[in-house]
């Protein structure tokens, strides 16, 4: 069942330069107890999405629909959302010390969220703090529920955060770029952390990351962004295993082997495009070794078996086999 249905979303953001629009008609699903791996390179809208779902453009125009366990995000009131925030949806960022007070006890951080939205004791929610610390797999959580953000490691401090996500049993889970500040063996661990609590908790998450690798390891489901839009949308399994877009196939290039002997990595070249004035035709056409004249002149549309891709060379093919 669908925990979350994005639908037609538009984010756009005015500049004294002209109108960005950093997400142009996106539409996806993720359902109960499933993760959702969003991929792209930064400027992709991808982040500017999860920010959208948890009602959090304040100077944005935000058009199409969000729903989130029934409950309308896209216009709704901020008190609204701000009830939803913590205790439907939490988020989780790359940098947990722009989300925990430096000033305050992390296990007093964990109490407050779940006091202000349960109403517990001070006593039941510094309790259940102290087991959500043990739960993330902190020694020794008594002691440590009196420490301080900054005297945590950064892979501690981000098992700190996910506690804080946790406080409120939110249905939805948010990571996004949850692990890119940490060296490679910590990422390993944070990424374990969350697949298992997805599990175990039955949570609906949705993994936001420039990396497919980290897509490999905890995704069940995948939608590949480029510019604003989604490009690709398949399981991870149908996604690793036949990529038919070109730019999935340069990310997955650029991706240094999980198993085996390394390969040659092949990063894609250039960069992305200015969302203020995209590309004509498809947006990945300046970067793109495949291109056709048609490519230039005519946006694809996400389309086709066995899943949607949003390629011309996908409809010529197909075409030709017809
Ligand atoms: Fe490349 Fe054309 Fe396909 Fe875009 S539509 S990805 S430019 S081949």
């Amino acid at each position: 069942m669908s925990l979350l249905t994005v639908r037609d979303l538009v984010v756009e953001f005015p500049t004294p330069k002209g109108t960005v629009r950093a997400v142009d008609g996106l539409s996806f699903t993720v359902d109960e107890g499933r993760t959702l791996g969003i991929v792209g390179e930064s400027g992709s809208g991808k982040s500017v999405t999860s920010l959208a779902i948890m009602g959090l453009h304040d100077k944005a125009q935000v058009s199409g629909s969000i729903d989130l366990a029934g409950t309308e995000v896209v216009g709704a009131d901020r008190e609204k959302v701000r009830a939803l925030r913590g205790r439907r949806v939490a988020m989780i960022f790359q940098d947990p010390l722009s989300s925990l007070h430096p000033h305050y006890r992390v296990g007093e951080q964990i109490a407050e969220a779940r006091r202000l939205h349960f109403g517990a004791s001070r006593r039941a929610a510094h309790k259940h703090a102290v087991q959500l610390l043990a739960d993330v797999g902190i020694p020794h959580p008594d002691e440590r529920a009196g420490d301080y953000p900054h005297q945590f490691s950064g892979g501690m401090r981000q098992r700190v955060m996910i506690a804080m996500a946790l406080a409120c049993e939110p249905d939805l889970l948010i990571a996004d770029e949850p692990t890119t500040a940490l060296d490679v063996t910590v990422q390993a661990q944070i990424l374990e952390l969350i697949a298992r609590i997805q599990r175990e908790r039955g949570l609906a998450v949705l993994m936001i990351t420039h990396d497919l690798g980290v897509v490999a390891r905890v995704a069940d489901d995948v939608l590949v962004m480029y510019a604003g839009r989604a490009v690709e949308q398949a399981t991870a399994d149908e996604l690793f295993a036949g990529p038919r877009h070109p730019y999935t196939r340069g990310l997955l290039g650029s991706l240094p082997r999980l198993t085996g002997p390394p390969g040659e990595l092949t990063p894609i070249p250039g960069a992305p495009p200015s969302l203020l004035r995209p590309p004509a035709g498809c947006p990945f056409h300046p970067r793109c070794s495949e291109r056709i004249d048609v490519c230039e002149t005519t946006r694809p549309a996400l389309q086709g078996a066995p899943h949607p891709a949003a390629c011309h060379l996908l409809t010529i093919e197909k075409e030709v086999a017809g």
